[in-house]
Order: C-alpha cells, then structure tokens, then sequence
C-alpha cells in the first residue's frame, strides 16, 4: 500500500465534451489508495494548512513552473502483439494486411519468450506516452495472452486484456485460429477466470475481456457461447464492427445483417461492449448502439488508412453515443494517443470541408462534422473511463490518481505567457512528444520509477 501525498499543480482536464477546466495551483490530495480524495483551490481556508501539513511530512509534490498536469490517457483499442509490425505494410488493403502480415505475426505469439519480449516493450511505451489504462487485444493463445495482463499489472499499467477469439475455418488461416467454437468458448472463459485470480493483485487492476476478433472470423456457435460468457461473469466485451468497405459488406452477406445487430443478438453488446472504427454503421444500427449503451472505440490514424471513410464523431456523440479514442496499434502506426487526437482532429476538418476539389464546396463536405482538440481530448479521457465503467479522466476527488506530468518547455514555443490557459493545452495537445511527458502516474503510482 502506498503512503498518501499531496500534488501541488496546475493543469487541466475536460468538464464535459466542449468545456475544459483549467486548475492554477491546486492542491490535490491522494489516499492511500491512489483515489483523489480532496482537492483545494488557492482561495480555500484550508489551502496553506493542508500544503504545509503534507510538506511538513515529506509528501508534498510541487510541480515546476514550466509543468502541467494532465489526466492519463485511456487506449480504447490496442493490440499488443501487432506493436511487433507497427508501420508496416499500411499501404495494403485491410484484408491482404490481415492474411499476408498481421496473422502470421500475432501466430508468433504461442512462444512465450517472443511474447514477453514485445508485450514488455508496448506497456513500457504507451505509458511513456502517456497511456494509463489500455484496453488490448492479445492473441488467440491463452497462455501469451494472461502474460500481457501480467505485464500490465507489473508496469503499473491498468490494462484491460482479451484472448482473441476466431475459430471459423472459413475466416481464419489453419495455422493461428481457435481449434473450433467449443474450444474458443473454454479457452476464453479459462482466460477469464485466470485474470479474475489476478486481477487485485495490482493497485490499479487488470481485468479481462471477451474479445471475439470480429464476425468474420467467428462461427455463430462461438458468437452465441462469448455471449453467455459475457452474462455469467459480467467482464467487458471488445470487437470490431462496421469497419470498412469489405468488412462491413462481409457480415451483410454472411449473416444478412449488419455487425451490430448480430453482435446485438449474440448478446455481445452492452454498457461494458466496446466496439471498434463504425463508421460504416446505419441508422438502425445506431439505435442499437444507443439502446445498449455500447462505447465506439475511434481508431482515426487507422481509419484513414483502412476504413475507407470518416468516423462522424460529432453526429454520433450528438445522437448520445459514448466515443472514445484509440491507436489501434498496428492499423494505427503511433503508439501516441498524442496523434490519435491530433488526426481525430484532422479528419474531422476533412470530412467536413470534404476532400475533392473538383466538387462544388456546397457538395464537398458534410455540415457540421469538425471536431475541436477540447472534444478530442474528452474522448482520450473522460469518455474513456465512461466506456469502462471506472472513475479516470478528470483530476477531481473520487477520481483515480492516473496522471502525466508534462514539461511544457522543450519542442512547445513559449515565448510569452498564452492569452487564455486553454491555449497552452492545445499547444501541449498539438506539439509535446514523448520526451514531454516527464511522469505518468496510475492509481498514485509512479510508473516511470
Ligand atoms: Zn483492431
């Protein structure tokens, strides 16, 4: 157990989808548990007593002038073992991608030592850049796949994990899938109760995830089995849905409906279902999605390489669908949740403005789609944290201590103070590298000592 402490720091976290609050110099008071207990503004009657209690006692950290605090990120969408071929072969279309680069690679992950080798080496960089909770895909094999939640539990890291579940011989090569959908159903709920037996043993937690890789590559008995799963221990659920041309025109035909009404069937969607990219989902779709509170894990690096289209974040949010934000490592080829804000931003200013000159500007866009870095940076926390049910993203009593400590002196222009303290978040937000971010703490933990 930790020792309680108190940070004297400003920074800044998202209120809401538009609103960011800026702290000056506040006093945020941790327990021992790594949760915020207290927070006090410089004006409190308690302020000076409080600092100089915690100083007094050797647990007061004072942040440098030149750094802020920023809530820890949450990756939505990651998958481990394709941190092994990140910037690999993206000029491929999705389906030559996954059968010439991504399978035989993740197939690699049934030896152990190869496993640990990258699975230490993607928890080490995405807390580095700032990613305190990761939501990952592993691989269909068990064994490997209990190592990643083990790793993140020892790096300090709350790491959601799933088992890759794919067992149709029509969707999966023969050398790296599930023996069959009986087999895919056992090893995943083995996997569930092997990271149930870990999951206190770490301040932070890990938990584990049903994660049927998508409906392409799973028989519907499988489908049916991960659902009940999903009911018997209440874990949360992860897949990919809707996510380009061939994917989604590949579930219409196979099961004559679209991923999420399948997904919806099979019992796989819900408060704790993440689904992945959908863009491509429909009007119907999307009143599933809000009927079963159902997050969309935004993958915009990786979509503007295979999706074949723009996720409308601002028209879905604005329906009342939670969004978060993703790498999707190695569709997305950054480990930075850094670059999924600054592309989610990017390609929701293309989509609006549209992409090709020829057309008239009034035909060349859709109204009303650009997102600003403020609604980017809520789905890269608050929405994150909605998405999992746990209370991270905001710097607020009763929040999980999950922060960075950014240095806002090197690579970020600060010849004269910002007009308005938001400014200097979307500096950070735009231009910090990883050499920025001096700490990354999760559940009051250090992770960079
Ligand atoms: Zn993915």
């Amino acid at each position: 157990m930790n020792k309680k402490f108190a940070f004297q720091a400003s920074g800044y976290y998202c209120k809401n989808f538009d609103e960011v609050e800026y702290m000056h110099n506040q006093l945020i008071c941790v327990n021992e548990n790594g949760m915020i207990e207290k927070v006090f503004n410089e004006d409190d009657i308690e302020y000076k007593k409080t600092l100089f209690k915690y100083r007094d006692n050797n647990q007061l950290h004072v942040l440098k002038d030149d750094e802020i605090m920023l809530p820890g990120f949450v990756d939505l969408h990651i998958h481990a073992p394709q941190w092994a071929q990140s910037g690999t072969a993206l000029d491929k279309p999705l389906e030559v991608w996954l059968d010439e680069y991504t399978f035989p690679l993740e197939a690699r992950f049934k030896d152990l030592d190869f496993a640990k080798e990258v699975y230490e080496d993607v928890v080490d960089i995405t807390l580095k850049n700032g990613t305190t909770t990761g939501v990952y895909f592993a691989t269909v094999d068990r064994e490997a796949s209990v190592l990643l939640a083990k790793i993140c539990g020892e790096k300090g890291q709350r790491g959601f994990v799933g088992k890759v579940a794919m067992d149709d011989p029509a969707g999966c090569p023969d050398y790296y899938k599930d023996f069959d959908g009986k087999s895919s159903i056992t090893e995943t709920e083995n996997f569930i109760k092997d990271v149930l037996k870990l999951k206190d043993n770490y301040e932070q937690k890990v938990y584990p995830v049903i994660t049927p890789r998508f409906i392409p590559s799973c028989t519907n008995e499988s489908l049916e089995g991960l659902g009940k799963l999903a009911k018997k221990y209440d874990v949360h659920i992860q897949t990919h849905a809707s996510e380009s041309d061939w994917a989604h025109g590949f579930v219409k035909e196979k099961l004559g409906k679209n991923d999420v009404k399948a997904l919806w069937e099979f019992g796989l969607m819900g408060e704790k279902s993440m689904v992945a990219h959908a863009p491509f989902l429909e009007d119907a779709d999307l009143e599933i999605m809000i009927a079963s509170k159902t997050t969309i894990a935004h993958c915009p690096l990786s979509n503007a390489y295979f999706a074949n289209a723009v996720l409308p974040v601002k028209e879905f949010h604005s329906r009342g669908i939670n969004i978060g934000l993703a790498t999707d490592i190695s569709g997305g080829y950054s480990p930075s949740i850094y670059h999924g804000i600054r592309q989610a931003v990017i390609s929701s200013k293309m989509l609006q403005d549209g992409v090709n000159p020829r057309l008239d500007k009034k035909i060349r866009g859709r109204k009303n789609a650009a997102i600003t870095l403020n609604n980017a940076f809520y789905l890269a926390t608050v929405a994150g944290g909605k998405a999992l049910g746990i209370p991270v993203g905001k710097l607020e009593k009763g929040y999980a201590f999950d922060v960075q400590i950014i240095n806002t002196k090197e690579n970020i222009p600060r010849f004269y103070k910002e007009k308005h303290p938001e400014d200097l978040l979307h500096k950070v937000l735009l231009l910090a590298q990883t050499g920025n971010i001096k700490d990354v703490w999760v559940q009051g933990r250090n992770t960079h000592e």
